[in-house]
């Protein structure tokens, strides 16, 4: 896109306050005065990205949304624009509050919980039919809209994979990353079932099950994978729960359940969506 092109796109949107941060984004509230709404404004400052790695997170991010909508439960991008210096993305404006701040404010009720995961897994199942692997999945990433709606979203170390491409690299965030990338292993989409069920045990108890005082540590823990349900916590979380844990949070990725067949597992199939 030509530079002016993008100059002008920028100029029709009026950044309001900071909303949320990542390692290479900044999020802005946004005002769109022309169509009178309010979105959220995902700039990326190309300085910050400095090797090759960090740059494909630039293309893929606008691509992969691109190519994945529209889906219920994966946000949407509305625009795309770059200057020298930065990389904007235009996306629906959604509640400030993630799902980790919601975790933050203790354990979530098994139906809740039940919910969020069926639309996650809807999301997941939906990218991999699609060949895509999100291989970011956690709390800051699972955003709500005005309705209550779960919407996957930063999709910056998106991954396409299938016809006998596997993926490899170590990306994602290490309480929430599969052993098989930490050990340095060619991996499948099945690293998102892994981050998702780590997702779910943290909606359920409040605390991620790996844990360590540094990232070294943390990665020692994941790659042990020793999944335990400390009685304190998980007296009152159901057998069913628990069961679907231990499949997702499955060390061997070729016995790990699938996004797909985790739908269908009772657990799941008892969330209450009304
Ligand atoms: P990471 O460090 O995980 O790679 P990032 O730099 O790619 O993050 P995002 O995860 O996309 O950035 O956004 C950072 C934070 O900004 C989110 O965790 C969320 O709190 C907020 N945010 C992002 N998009 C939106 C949106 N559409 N509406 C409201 N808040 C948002
Ligand atoms: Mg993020």
């Amino acid at each position: 896109m030509h530079q002016e092109e993008a100059a002008v796109k920028k100029q029709q949107y009026q950044a309001l306050e900071e909303i949320g941060r990542g390692k290479f984004a900044t999020v802005f509230r946004s005002f769109h005065p022309s169509s009178n709404q309010f979105y959220a404004l995902k700039l990326i400052n190309k300085r910050l990205l400095t090797d090759a790695t960090d740059r494909h997170c630039l293309e893929v991010e606008a691509k992969a949304m691109t190519f994945l909508s529209p889906h219920p439960n994966i946000l949407r991008i509305i625009d795309t624009f770059q200057d020298a210096l930065t990389s904007t993305i235009v996306l629906p404006l959604c509640q400030p509050r993630t799902l980790f701040d919601h975790i933050a404010d203790g354990p979530l009720p098994e139906s809740h919980a039940a919910s969020l995961t069926k639309q996650l897994l809807e999301a997941l199942t939906h990218c991999h039919a699609l060949g895509l692997a999100h291989r970011d999945i956690k709390p800051e990433n699972l955003l709500f809209d005005e309705a209550n709606n779960l919407k996957l979203s930063d999709f910056g170390s998106a991954e396409w994979f299938g016809e006998g491409r596997t993926m490899s690299g170590l990306v994602g965030t290490p309480y929430y990353v599969a052993p098989e990338v930490i050990m340095g292993r060619d991996y499948d989409e099945k690293v998102d079932v892994w981050s998702s069920g780590v997702t779910l045990y943290a909606m359920l108890s409040g605390f991620p099950p790996f844990y360590g005082d540094s990232s070294a540590e943390i990665f020692e823990a994941v790659v042990r994978a020793n999944l335990r349900f400390p009685t304190t916590i998980f007296r009152s979380v159901s057998a069913p729960a628990k069961d679907l844990l231990r499949k997702m949070i499955c060390r061997d990725p070729s016995r790990r359940i699938s996004a797909h067949q985790a739908l269908k597992h009772p657990w799941i199939l008892s969330a209450d969506l009304s």
